[in-house]
């Protein structure tokens, strides 16, 4: 089976990735992990991505197309995967087609995980972990008993990702409406497209996909 995972960053894509990757043993084929895999590896395509991002430039939809292409030609074609964070523009999603095609694949199911912008921006701005141990809390939805001491280790420092500000948040929704949503229609034109409230709890998202992939 081979499915799409949609929905802008912070909607939960990789969470649910790494659970189906656990439940069903299917591999989850990240595009962020992918390129510094490529990267790290150098491989023709990694090697070409490098050069790119040396120069302060951003990778074309061609090499991050590449790189999915190289990654399934390691695969057995009947190892199931999860593309997580891709396709991500009309182009990729051309190639991602031309791709499956010459790996004997064909696409089962796209999910997308709908979200509310305001409140996902809570849930990312909030979001902050245990600098020693990683646990993790959140302003709104989950404080240490007590405060600024962490439940699990005792540790006193937390942290937060630099990219976990309202910001960066709203732009990166921003490009996901202006340059991924485009590409919903064409996949429910194609039967393949199904809906999940991705503001759930994780298990009731999961839950959801579950339900989806086990429908036939
Ligand atoms: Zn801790």
């Amino acid at each position: 089976m081979n499915i799409i995972l949609l929905g802008p960053p912070g909607a939960g894509k990789g969470t649910q990735a790494g659970r189906l990757e656990a439940d069903r043993g299917m591999v989850q084929l990240s595009t962020g992990d992918m390129l510094r895999a490529a990267v790290k590896s150098g491989s023709p395509v990694g090697l070409k991505a490098k050069a790119v991002m040396d120069a302060g430039e951003l990778v074309s939809d061609e090499i991050v197309s590449g790189i999915i292409d190289e990654k399934l030609g390691t695969l057995a074609s009947r190892q199931g995967v999860i593309f997580d964070g891709y396709p991500r523009t009309a182009a990729q999603a051309e190639q991602l087609d031309a791709i499956l095609t010459k790996h004997g694949r064909s696409l089962d199911h796209v999910i997308e995980l709908e979200v509310n912008e305001d409140k996902l921006v809570v849930r990312i701005v909030g979001r902050y972990t245990c600098g020693q141990c990683g646990t993790g809390y959140h302003d709104s939805f989950k404080h240490p008993k007590v405060a600024g001491v962490c439940d699990v280790c005792g540790a006193t420092e937390f942290k937060r990702r630099p990219d976990d500000n309202e910001e960066t948040v709203r732009t990166r929704m921003a490009e996901y409406r202006a340059k991924t949503e485009p590409i919903i229609p064409i996949y429910a034109a194609r039967g393949l497209l199904a809906r999940v409230d991705g503001m759930g709890e994780i298990d009731a998202v999961t839950a959801a996909i579950e339900a989806i992939l086990d429908a036939v």
